[in-house]
This record gives structure tokens, sequence and C-alpha cells, in this order.
């Protein structure tokens, strides 16, 4: 009988990736149904670095996995986790859903008999089964997966989806020991692509988003030009980016950019579809303006404005421009 979780932290160029704290949060939302504890375990040379910055509350225990690679290496992570769940025998194993996982998540999966999906954005317990969402059909669709008959089930998660725990905790810390197979790679250098011109949002920190509210398309201009008298990065909603009135790497949502750094978040004329939300709703400081008191922006905005658009830019102009 398989229980518990186990959480694979992510690392590169020696700093900790965001979502690793992420991945404790979407195993805090199953914790209960499955039972046993929660276990992080950093793989590579030198993973004691991280000790303090992943003391975080929810996790019950913190395991080293020392290995003769600093940076990732594929077989190296896929025998460790493999040894770790022969020994842990947990009921669901999340890691990050990036270019690292890509490269052995799925073998592990097919080897190890364990049910598998990548780029989850939602997870839950329905009736003693896990369920986890993912987009589907082009992002088309929101999917729900089952796994049946499986004893564990590897998660590859979104980054951005969950928000990180505010809380220090105090695991237990231990070494573990495996054995790590001869790498068949070696990783020679980082290059960071040549820049295309397009906006990464997901790096972006203060994000002015726009939605229908708009009206057309001649309005972005003000926007545009609100979002630079702010220090803010021009952000928008789907309807937004399908008119092809702002460049679809400016989408923020489900089937555009996920708000990663992002910590204030102005939305302005979105309505707040679960779908734009699954980008944005995780931002510690979200401001909403719209004419609708009901819109369900509201529901994840920490001050929101029922006001017209326009006016607000005005004030807004009038008091930063
Ligand atoms: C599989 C799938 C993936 C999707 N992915 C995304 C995604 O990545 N990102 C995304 O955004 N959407 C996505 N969508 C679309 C999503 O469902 C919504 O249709 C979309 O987010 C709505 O955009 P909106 O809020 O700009 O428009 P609307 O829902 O039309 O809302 C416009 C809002 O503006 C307000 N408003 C109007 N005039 C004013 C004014 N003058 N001042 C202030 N407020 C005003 C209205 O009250 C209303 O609330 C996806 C849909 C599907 C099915």
């Amino acid at each position: 009988m398989t229980q518990g979780i186990l959480i694979i932290a992510e690392h590169r160029q020696q700093a900790l990736r965001p979502v690793s704290a992420e991945l404790i949060t979407a195993a805090q939302s199953v914790r209960g149904e499955l039972g046993g504890k929660v276990t992080l375990a950093v793989i590579g040379r030198g993973g004691r670095r991280f000790e303090s910055a992943l003391a975080l509350e929810g996790v019950d225990e913190l395991v080293f996995v020392e290995t003769p690679e600093t940076e990732f290496e594929s077989d190296t992570w896929e025998a460790a986790i493999t040894a770790l769940a022969s020994e842990l025998q947990p009921a669901l194993i999340l890691l990050a859903h990036s270019v690292d996982s890509m490269a052995f998540a799925a073998a592990l999966a097919v080897r190890q008999g364990y049910g598998f999906a990548t780029d989850v954005f939602g997870l839950a317990i329905e009736a003693g089964s896990l369920l986890a969402t993912r987009g589907g059909y082009g992002q088309k669709l929101n999917v729900e997966l089952e796994f049946p008959g499986r004893a564990t089930v590897l998660l590859a998660v979104r980054g951005g989806s969950f928000k990180p725990p505010l809380g220090a905790g105090r695991p237990v810390t231990r070494d573990f020991e495996c054995q790590i197979p001869k790498a068949r790679t070696r990783n020679v250098a980082y290059i960071e692509p040549a820049s295309t011109g397009d906006i990464d949002m997901t790096a972006k920190e203060f994000i002015l988003s726009v939605g229908r509210g708009v009206g057309e398309q001649d309005n972005i201009e003000r926007f545009r030009e609100l979002a630079e008298t702010l220090g803010a990065s021009l952000g928008c909603s789907r309807p937004v980016a399908d008119s092809g009135w702002l460049p679809k790497s400016r989408q923020i949502g489900q089937s555009g950019k996920t708000a990663v750094q992002c910590k204030l978040y102005i939305a302005m004329g979105i309505s707040g579809a679960i779908q734009h939300l699954a980008g944005m709703k995780h931002v510690d400081t979200v401001i909403a303006v719209n004419t609708d008191a009901n819109a369900s922006i509201f529901t994840v905005a920490r001050y929101g404005v029922v006001g017209d658009m326009f006016e607000i830019a005005d004030e807004l102009e009038k008091q930063f421009g």
C-alpha cells in the first residue's frame, strides 16, 4: 500500500527554481487524503546548500541525494527517484514540468508502471481518486485525468500554478544513498538564447493587463502609455490577443503565459474567467478594475475598483504621469 508524497526539487546553475516551493503547496491540496508524510528530495552535488530555503511549512522530511553531477543529468535523476520511490513507496510523486523532467519522467513512469501526466495545473481528490487537471486539444479544454489501478502517480506540474508556502517549517533532514549509474551525458554549458525581441511575461514583476473591456484596438495605445507611466509591462486577456490587438506573447492565462515572477498585477476590463486566473491568481497583489461588481476577477483581487477603466486610467495618468 503506497502513501505519502515525494517532491523533487528543481535547481539550475546552483539556484533553486521557484517551482520547487510551489510543489509543496500542490502537495498540501491532497496530502490529507493520501496519508503519510511529505518528503522533499534534492538530487545533485552539494544539495545541502538549499536546506534552509526548503525548510518550509508542509515539508515533513528533507532528503539529500548526493550525486557526482552538480547540474541535472537525466539518468542520474531517474536512478535517484527510482531508489527514493522504492524506499518511500509514495502514492504521489511531484516534479516540475520543465525541460529537465521532460528528459526522463515519461520513461521513468513507463518503467515503474506509474500513472503519469505532464503540464498539470490542478490537483484534487474526488470520491477517493486522485484527479489531475491539464489542458487538452491545444489548450482548448481543461482535461481531468484519473489514474485507475496505479499505486503511484507521477505528475509534472506547471510552474506558477500554485503559490509557494509562506511559513517556515522544521523538517527532519537526512542524506540518502543509492546506486547512481555512470552518466551518459555531461552538462557542458548553459547558453542564453539570443533575444527575439519577444517579451517574456513570465519574468515581469509588475503587469498591467487589459481585457475585452478595452473595447477596440485604437484604445490599446492609451493603456500602453499608462503601463509605461506606471513602469508596468502591458499584458492582456485572450480575446485581446486573439483579435490581434496585442501579440500572443503578452496573453496571460492557461493558453498564454503564467505571470510567474509577478508581484503586482492590475487587471482592467477583465472578467476573471478561470482560464485567465490560471495565469495570475497566485500573484500577491492583484488590483482589479471592472464596471461589473460581480465580475469573478474580484474574487482574487486584493484591491478592487468598480468603475470605468478609462476613467481610472485618466486618474492614474494624473497621479503618476
Ligand atoms: C481552453 C481555453 C483556454 C483559454 N485560455 C485563456 C487564456 O490563456 N487567457 C485568457 O485571458 N483567457 C483564456 N480563455 C478565454 C476565457 O475563457 C475568457 O473568454 C477570457 O479570459 C475573457 O476575456 P476578458 O475577461 O477580457 O473578456 P470578458 O469575459 O468579455 O470580460 C470583459 C470584462 O470587461 C468589463 N468591462 C467592460 N467595459 C469596461 C470598462 N469600460 N471598464 C471596466 N471594465 C469593463 C466587463 O464587465 C467584463 O467583466 C481560454 C478559454 C478556453 C476555453
